[in-house]
């Protein structure tokens, strides 16, 4: 089969490193991609947003199945135009990926269904907004309803930030129009947890449980980023977080999708957080997350392009997903300064290291080509992910292998995976 990937970063890394080990993938297609994809894939410059461009590449290269990666093409619709030119594509159309694309659509449903999530107001106006803050609990949470890269929530702990927030997301724009219409939820307590799963419409299986690590420094400190690591399994997603998930929220939110005339093909990624009081859905992702799928990739045994077209044909209950015992660590190797400002062009040596390696991989997340060397190209440069026996084998094998490459502003967290916070 010829396989076209779409997308740029660590999480299309992953996913055309898994697609390279499938015994039908003859030959792999990267669009745009990235120095580390070339490596396994032919790259093709087509951004991701380019819907016609690259339909037109997948008709003109007889591509069998197109995997989409990013969130935004998604939401877009390119799942639809894919399929009203006849070709295989691997995602949500556009009315089953607003799981995604708007939190307020998202709150409602899980609300009609009794699916369990913080409790929640929406708002099309900041005077109302701002009113309803007045009689407010604090902390409080504000979301944009619209994508914002990861960074449309903003935590409140009193009723002048939170207003202040207001004006940042509705008035001042600071999202665009991804805040014309924000959430105000009731703020959660509790460790997090990153569920990912494949769904053909009707039937969910889901992938091992990971934990992100969002915030840009050590301790959980410093800005919100797009994650700087992650350990799989998570080790707070115990038997009985399971049971009850599996109960209370993921079969439901497919049949809920599907009563809505919405069916969900794809992934769909649970943000939850495990509270006191039972786990609660804190965001739903269409996509594959990243970093998690730095993680859970690894440990995954089945062929993942037999995954996807089980998804696509409906067949997913004929599939057994397995994942090894073992557990993995990413830890990301950003330029310092990110998530603000940061030094972009600086040279990466010592990937070499990683040739042949069973045990570690080195998935490229912002890097290019230039002049035959390989150069940072972003906040997020490289996730270095390693399995171990342990959480703490695959965290000590994950740091050893953090030393193998070097760039001149290379900055990552050195608590990912500590179990003990
Ligand atoms: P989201 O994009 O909705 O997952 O939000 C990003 C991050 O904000 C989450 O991973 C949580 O750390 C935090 N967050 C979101 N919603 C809440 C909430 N209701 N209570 C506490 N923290 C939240």
């Amino acid at each position: 089969m010829k396989i076209l990937v779409v997308g740029s970063g660590g999480r299309e890394h992953a996913l055309v490193w898994k697609i390279a080990q499938s015994k039908k993938a003859d030959k792999i297609y990267c669009a745009p991609g990235n120095a580390g994809i070339s490596e396994l894939a032919e790259c093709v410059d087509i951004k991701a947003m380019d819907f016609q461009a690259l339909a037109d590449f997948a008709e003109k290269n007889a591509i069998d199945l197109t995997v989409i990666g990013p969130d935004d093409p998604l939401v877009a619709g390119i799942v639809d135009v894919f399929e009203e030119r006849g070709l295989r594509v691997f995602g949500p159309r556009k009315n089953a990926a607003i799981l995604e694309g708007s939190k307020a659509f998202s709150k409602d449903l899980m609300k009609k269904y009794d699916i369990p999530t913080a409790a929640y107001e929406v708002f099309n106006n900041a005077k109302d907004a701002i009113s309803y803050l007045e009689t407010a609990d604090y902390p409080i949470v504000l979301k944009a309803d619209g994508l914002a890269l990861g960074k449309g929530v903003l935590i409140c702990n009193t009723k002048e930030d939170a207003i202040e927030g207001v004006k940042e997301l509705m008035t001042d724009k600071a999202f665009g129009n991804a805040g014309d219409t924000i959430v105000v939820e009731e703020f959660l307590t509790g460790k997090e947890a990153s569920v990912l799963s494949f769904v053909d419409g009707k039937t969910i299986k889901l992938m091992a449980s990971a934990r992100d690590y969002k915030r840009a420094k050590d301790n959980d400190e410093g800005l919100n980023t797009g994650g700087m690591g992650n350990i799989s399994p998570n080790p707070y997603y115990t038997k009985e977080v399971d049971e009850f998930c599996k109960k209370y929220i993921y079969q439901k939110t497919v049949d809920a999708m599907a009563a809505e005339g919405r069916e969900f093909k794809g992934v769909i990624f649970f943000g939850l957080m495990l509270t006191e009081k039972g786990p609660k859905v804190l965001e739903f992702n269409a996509r594959f997350g990243d970093p998690e799928t730095q993680v859970v990739l690894p440990r995954m045994e089945n062929d993942i392009v037999d995954v996807f077209e089980a998804c696509i044909d409906g067949t997913l209950d004929s599939v057994d997903l397995k994942f090894r015992d073992e557990a993995a660590v990413c830890v990301i190797l950003a330029s310092d300064g990110y998530p603000e400002k940061y030094e972009k062009g600086k040279e990466i040596t010592g990937l070499e290291n990683f040739a042949d390696r069973n045990d570690c991989f080195c998935f490229h997340a912002g890097t290019k080509i230039s002049d035959g060397k390989i150069l940072t190209n972003g906040g997020r440069v490289l996730g270095i992910t390693a399995l171990g026996k342990t959480p703490e084998e695959a965290r000590e094998n994950a740091y050893k292998a953090t030393e193998y490459v070097a760039f001149s502003n290379k900055y990552m967290r050195h608590d990912i995976g500590l179990t003990n916070r």
